[in-house]
């Protein structure tokens, strides 16, 4: 597996805390028209795929056993300006939920040409800001608030059962929760 040809520097600057309160409003404010263009808020799990594509973006399976060399997680690219996200079918299925989430918010977020996603690049302690908003995109896309507090409130307080509802890792649901506790001051 060869590093990602992207300088570190480019993305790694924080930005000051207005701006980064914005950027959070609009990852949420994006990630809300999404789920109301293609989610029936009756039904959980949320599909990543439907969304993606609701969102114009091809989804193409690589990797796996078919492809064992395949050496990304995920990766989106543009071809011939479309936007297409390959996912690995190696991948665990539920982190593949959380891949393909992350790749589309590169994508809705205006990121442009990205690295292909790596265990780096996936990390919650990556520096770089626009992982770090791939990443809270893909963690609010397919848990939201609503949902979240909705089956709260019907007795549902197991983060291993939260998790199976809407199929994600339970490590990704404790994300979420954190960062719903922390409001808008996580980027
Ligand atoms: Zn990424």
């Amino acid at each position: 597996m060869s590093a990602a040809p992207f300088p570190k520097s480019r993305f790694s600057d924080a930005l000051p805390p207005e701006e980064a309160a914005a950027r959070h409003r609009l990852i949420g404010t994006i990630a809300d028209e999404l789920r109301k263009a293609h989610w029936n808020p009756a039904t959980l799990p949320i599909n990543a795929q439907r969304l993606a594509e609701g969102a114009g973006v091809e989804v193409r399976d690589r990797g796996g056993a078919q492809e064992p060399l395949y050496p990304y997680r995920g990766r989106l690219l543009y071809l011939d300006d479309r936007p297409v996200i390959e996912i690995n079918l190696g991948e665990e299925a539920l982190r593949r939920r959380i891949v393909l989430a992350h790749a589309l918010g590169h994508h809705l977020l205006g990121h442009g040409p990205v690295p292909p996603e790596t265990l780096t690049t996936l990390s919650t302690c990556c520096p770089q800001r626009i992982e770090q908003e791939a990443h809270h995109f893909a963690l609010d896309l397919l848990m939201p608030e609503v949902a979240i507090y909705r089956l709260m409130d019907h007795g549902m307080l197991s983060a291993r059962k939260l998790a199976q509802k809407f199929q994600v890792p339970e490590a990704s649901l404790h994300e979420r929760m954190q960062a719903l506790d922390r409001g808008s001051g996580y980027l």
